[in-house]
């Protein structure tokens, strides 16, 4: 008997017969990353039912000096949850402890398993006329673990916060297999750090998050949903300004686009349709929404207010969508850059941020310098103005081999990361590092920054088997 194979038979005993698995078929999946860029091997998928059972897992690994790389949805953007080529990790997938505990639905709170899946939790608040106010794209396979060790963003950002403000305490099983177990939350709680905040985005680095208490909200009791074309993304930043001071808190998200992202998403979209008549340089996708305190005459106060806007010479043009159905198909035309993107070929994707009131000028300087730098290529910027995030996003020529990215693409990100630098921001806004980027933070991060990520990862995963390769 191997080494490996005493591991296997003790982890296949703690476990269970539905809670380890060697079979390929089974594995294979879970084996490469969601843009499928990286393909690793693993020993064998563990898929434990509890915390208890991760916290003998994760002993009888350190026993054995087993290497682990917890996954969750895998919808993962950086190639996190991919283990390496060699073969010696094992996956840990914390789909199986996917119970909601509980929904309190006076102390506007949820503790849920890592594995509860986003979207079904967004179902189960709902039920109690409340919402969790963080969503994705991914939303329909991003689990609660992975969005908390990518420190998980998206549209609503802007008002909310990322993962991190949503995050009341933490459940965690660390290297040594010992549980920190913080899920009741207090309000005031000054006794030195705050731990729950270093796993929040430590990438699978540092713990394993088996469990969370999540900030909810009053469910949306009405929302609008308006479209407006700008000269400029100056003009965008200013409009976003305005709104904000005119509608007040209730502005939830703020997307900017650009001409030619719409013209290729409508070229790709069967029967999509542009929701104003005449092209702009610059689009925005405005979502106001208010809980039933507050819906009385919302959509009277965003008409008032981009009435003024107009006069103000904020906006070129807006529209209001008219019905739910006409709201989900502006989000629509939103949600398929990327897939649009895909479709039209090689492109290489960055997902970064300046300082927001930068983000125009930043954005004006990048694009005509990369595609001078790069002729035939085209540089798009889109997404999340409002937090200075945006997806950098440069296309090859078309007709070029997709193996451009690796080669070519390589390139340029360096150099799209460097001009980022330069411009005080940051090479991964949303999507995390995982080993995507890694040599990238290595070669771009703050020395002193990196050092101390090194010492914590040091001090709390000694022997290194906490998801490695990845994030440091
Ligand atoms: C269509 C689409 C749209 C997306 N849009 C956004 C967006 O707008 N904003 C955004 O931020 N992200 C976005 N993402 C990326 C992705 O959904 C997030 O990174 C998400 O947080 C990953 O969750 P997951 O459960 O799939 O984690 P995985 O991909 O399985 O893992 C991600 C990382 O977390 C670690 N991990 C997972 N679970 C645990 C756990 N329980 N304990 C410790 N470590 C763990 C993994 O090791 C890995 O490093 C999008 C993805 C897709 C596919």
């Amino acid at each position: 008997m191997t080494a490996s194979d005493t591991f296997l038979a003790q982890a296949a005993a703690l476990l269970g017969p539905r809670g380890l698995t060697s079979d390929p078929d089974l594995m294979t999946p879970w084996l490469t990353d969601w843009r499928g860029r990286f393909t690793g091997r693993a020993l064998a998928l563990a898929s434990p039912a509890s915390t208890e059972e991760v916290a003998g897992l994760v002993k009888l690994c350190a026993a054995h000096g087993v290497p682990i790389v917890p996954q969750g949805g895998n919808s993962s953007m950086s190639g996190g949850a991919t283990p390496d080529e060699e073969g010696g990790s094992l996956l840990l997938s914390l789909r199986r402890m996917n119970a909601i505990r509980e929904v309190d639905g006076e102390g506007r709170k949820a503790t849920c398993e890592a594995g509860v899946v986003l979207q079904t939790l967004h179902e189960a608040v709902a039920e109690a006329e409340l919402r969790f106010p963080l969503t994705l794209g991914g939303k329909g396979t991003a689990t609660i673990g992975g969005l908390i060790s990518t420190n998980a963003g998206g549209g609503q950002v802007l008002r909310h916060g990322s993962m991190r403000a949503q995050v009341l305490g933490i459940e965690a099983v660390l290297a040594d297999g010992s549980v920190f177990s913080q899920l009741t939350p207090l309000k005031k709680d000054n006794r030195g750090f705050d731990l729950k905040q270093l796993l929040i985005g430590s990438e699978g680095t540092l713990g394993v998050v088996t469990a969370a208490t999540l900030r909810l909200l009053p469910a949306v009791a009405d929302r609008v949903v308006i479209w407006a074309g700008l000269p400029s993304l100056k003009a965008a930043r200013a409009l976003l300004l305005y709104c904000e001071d005119a509608i007040g808190e209730a502005v939830e998200q703020f997307e900017v686009m650009p001409q030619s992202c719409l013209e290729a998403v409508i070229a790709y979209l069967p029967d999509a349709r542009a929701p104003l008549a005449e092209p702009h340089a610059w689009h925005a996708l405005i979502e106001v929404v208010a809980d039933r305190t507050s819906a009385d005459g919302l959509r009277e106060r965003c008409e008032t207010a981009m009435a003024e806007a107009f006069e103000r010479a904020l906006v070129e043009d807006a529209t209001f969508a008219a019905s739910e159905a006409q709201a989900e198909a502006f989000w629509l035309l939103r949600e398929s850059i990327a897939p649009a993107e895909r479709a039209r070929g090689a492109a290489v994707q960055h997902d970064i941020s300046v300082p927001v009131e930068r983000m125009p000028e930043f954005v004006e300087a990048a694009v005509p310098e990369i595609e001078a730098a790069w002729p035939g290529t085209e540089a798009i910027a889109f997404g999340h103005l409002g937090d200075g995030n945006v997806h950098f996003h440069v296309i090859a020529p078309a007709g070029t081999a997709m193996s451009w990215a690796a080669g070519q693409g390589k390139e340029i990100s360096h150099q799209v990361h460097d001009l980022v630098t330069r411009w005080g921001g940051s090479i991964s806004a949303e999507h995390g590092i995982g080993q995507l980027k890694r040599d990238e933070l290595a070669r771009l991060g703050d020395p002193v920054a990196l050092d101390i990520m090194r010492r914590v990862k040091a001090a709390l995963d000694p022997a290194g088997l906490l998801n490695p390769g990845k994030l440091i």
